[in-house]
């Protein structure tokens, strides 16, 4: 049987098939229950008015009361403008038509009292308002004095009068309605607790909110409520494996003695050590290790993970690290060899281009048990990879792999299922780790090594080129080599390979004595080896190259690193750059070279990363410009698709709904108690409409 709010939108008053059927198409919206979900995205305030002397530019739409002292047009041609002067007690203000005067100055009267509603902008030192709504005072309806919902919506449903307005109609329509038919979906203890207001209520004040009190009411239970539904979900994920599945123990540290005691080529820094332990500890434990392990850009998380798979090695099991791009694959497979080498452990490379007569001898010995430590992409998660005794699985998952792929690395044992350890390349903000990753124990790195100077990061512009230059020279002089590096993305690749062509050549005229490297992504790759390794060797002095040595190799002696049209840069990226340099002795630099023109965001990407080297601190702010799906991409949509909560803002009812949802798991596990029946019916009702849900059994 369907209930209420399963109830197709079309049968709505005031919407019917064709309406219903746009709905579905440009907002997702099918039925009544995802209607009432389809929040306002923020409320205009028009419960006060504000004193003309208290407005300024940096306001959203304000209401305002006056009176008009006169109208003028002026300017000329297509700046032609209707100017009305308004007054208050306070002062004036200058609201201004460039449409429509005709029409607009037959509604406005000398002397009479109007209420305006509009943005106050600064425009030649003075406040002003464009295209403003204006009413008369006498015929104003108080009922219009609240906070006024604004929806989402398309330009084809405005066309239909489905505008923000006509969608608060139908909310209206539906609240009216639904008012009944709204269960309670939390406990009365959490909303004691917690101090929720309940459903209903919150439902009516999130989209007709008396006042901002209620607002932020309504908004906190919701928030709460979804991030609670989000927790809870993982947490029993969380539960459920713990309970279901054993794990290998690995516990013979011999050969993780004899690393330390000969080969270890630094000591570790405290939180490396920390880790480990962890790590060690759940593969000891009898239960499958699920964690992750997050630290910034040179914080050691290589060795940690070596170590980690010496643990599985001694104790007679295999290991294999995943990362989703081939470059990435390599990078990891130089610096696991390094170490491997010196262990006489077996490792191998497993990518899409390896050779099918090497795969073979690949896919033998990893079966065998001969072949200890696997590096590789996908190509990992072929049914013909089978493993002896696979013992650790390390994911190296930059936000790549959704939750399904992870837990097909895992069958690779079915018998017991291999530990598995999430590793991210920088550093990921807590909330969102705390929901991206809420089902997994978490391992921070938050120290890096000792010794390590912290780069010295500036902003030039496009005109300061000739001074960068000169500090290039400084620093060739002094033996250093320098990190040229220029955007490169997908849809103007052509462009793209120009300005860096453009770039190599006036480099080269600039510097004609210096030997300069070109790598790029066209290039065949024993071309791009080539180059690489003149740069290591210190044959070449200044790579210029596309991001493609984001993940290249590790030169201690590259210690600067510039970047062209830094302003193109996501924030994550720019700090995996940066973080190329400054693994050596030498002070290292950062130059963010960008255009005057500049966002709003791309302005704040580059003083961010001027002002702090901390990867927690920027990945903090990345998450605040934007938001949880842009920065881990679609695949991992679904838990991050919220409706309401925000992870950049609402840290604290994160905090709250988790606490609240372990607190509740821990007494009553499997919701068996009847005071928890609100939470057990929500989720079954969550089960039938949230793919989410289903994966729990
Ligand atoms: P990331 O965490 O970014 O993967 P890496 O594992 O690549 O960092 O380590 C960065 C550099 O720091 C490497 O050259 C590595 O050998 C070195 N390193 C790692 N741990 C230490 C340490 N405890 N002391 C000194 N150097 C270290
Ligand atoms: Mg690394």
């Amino acid at each position: 049987m369907l209930g209420f709010f399963e109830t197709k939108i079309e049968f709505l008053k005031g919407v019917g098939p064709q309406k219903a059927a746009l709905l579905q198409k440009e907002l997702d919206i099918h039925t009544y229950g995802d209607l009432l979900q389809h929040y306002p995205f923020r409320y205009e305030d028009r419960t006060k008015f504000y004193p003309i002397n208290e407005l300024h530019g940096n306001m959203p739409n304000v209401q305002i009361k006056g009176r008009i002292r006169k109208t003028e047009m002026v300017g000329a041609a297509r700046k032609r403008r209707l100017v009305a002067h308004l007054h208050d007690e306070t002062g004036e203000l200058e609201l201004v038509w460039f449409k429509g005067a005709q029409w607009i100055l037959k509604k406005l009267q000398p002397g009479v009292e109007y209420i305006v509603f509009g943005k106050p902008q600064l425009f030649g030192g003075k406040i002003n308002m464009a295209h403003p709504e204006i009413e008369i005072l006498s015929q104003f309806n108080p009922k219009s004095s609240y906070l006024q919902p604004v929806y989402h919506t398309t330009e084809t449903l405005r066309k239909r009068y489905l505008d923000s307005k006509g969608i608060s109609k139908l909310q209206k329509t539906l609240l009216h309605l639904a008012n009944s038919k709204i269960h309670e979906t939390l406990t009365p203890k959490l909303i004691e607790d917690y101090r929720l207001i309940n459903k209903a209520e919150a439902l009516k004040h999130i989209h007709f909110p008396t006042n901002h009190e209620w607002l932020q009411k309504a908004q906190f239970r919701l928030k709460f409520e979804e991030l609670f539904y989000i927790q809870l979900r993982l947490l029993k994920l969380k539960l459920t494996r713990v309970d279901k599945f054993r794990g290998k123990v690995l516990d013979n540290p011999d050969l993780l003695s004899r690393f330390y005691n000969d080969h270890l080529p630094f000591d570790l820094t405290n939180a490396q050590k920390r880790v480990i332990k962890e790590i060690y500890r759940d593969m000891k434990s009898g239960k499958q290790m699920n964690r992750l392990l997050q630290g910034d850009v040179g914080s050691g998380k290589t060795i940690v993970a070596f170590i980690c798979m010496l643990a599985a090695i001694g104790s007679g099991a295999q290991a294999t690290l995943m990362a989703p791009t081939e470059i990435l694959a390599v990078q990891h497979y130089h610096g696991l060899k390094e170490f491997a080498d010196k262990m006489g452990v077996t490792i191998a490379l497993l990518t899409g281009s390896t050779k099918k007569s090497e795969r073979k001898v690949i896919h033998q010995y990893l079966r065998s048990g001969d072949l200890k430590i696997i590096v590789g992409t996908h190509a990992l998660l072929e049914d013909v990879v089978q493993f002896s005794n696979l013992g650790l699985a390390i994911v190296d998952e930059q936000h790549r792999f959704g939750v399904a792929q992870r837990s097909k690395l895992w069958q690779k044992d079915k018998n017991i299922y291999p530990h598995v350890l999430v590793m991210t390349a920088t550093p990921i903000p807590r909330t969102l780790a705390m929901t991206m990753y809420g089902d997994l124990d978490i391992s921070t790195i938050d120290e890096l090594p000792a010794g390590r100077k912290p780069i010295k990061t500036v902003h030039r512009y496009d005109s300061n080129r000739l001074k960068v230059n000169g500090f290039i020279k400084e620093q060739i002089a002094e033996g250093r080599q320098i990190y040229i590096v220029y955007p490169l993305i997908e849809e103007s690749e052509k462009l793209d390979l120009k300005h860096l062509e453009d770039g190599y050549e006036s480099i080269c005229r600039a510097f004609p004595n210096v030997p300069v490297s070109i790598v790029h992504g066209r290039m065949k790759a024993e071309d791009k080896d080539f180059e690489m390794q003149r740069f290591v060797k210190g044959e070449t002095k200044i790579m210029v190259a596309t991001t493609v040595i984001e993940v290249g190799v590790n030169v201690p002696n590259a210690s600067v690193m510039i970047i062209e049209n830094a302003e193109r840069f996501g924030l994550a990226q720019l700090h995996q750059l940066r973080g190329r340099v400054g693994r050596g002795a030498e002070q290292s630099y950062c130059i963010l070279i960008s255009n005057y023109k500049l966002s709003k965001e791309g302005k704040t990407r580059l003083e961010t990363m001027v002002r702090t080297n901390n990867g927690f601190e920027i990945a903090d702010v990345d998450l605040k410009l934007r938001g949880p799906g842009d920065i881990t991409g679609t695949q991992q949509s679904g838990i991050l698709d919220l409706l309401i909560a925000d992870l950049g803002k609402d840290g604290k009812i994160l905090q709250m709904a988790r606490q609240a949802a372990s607190a509740l798991l821990e007494k009553d596990g499997n919701l068996d108690n009847p005071e928890n029946g609100n939470i057990k019916r929500q989720i079954e009702s969550l089960r039938k409409t949230v793919v989410n849900w289903s994966r729990i059994s």
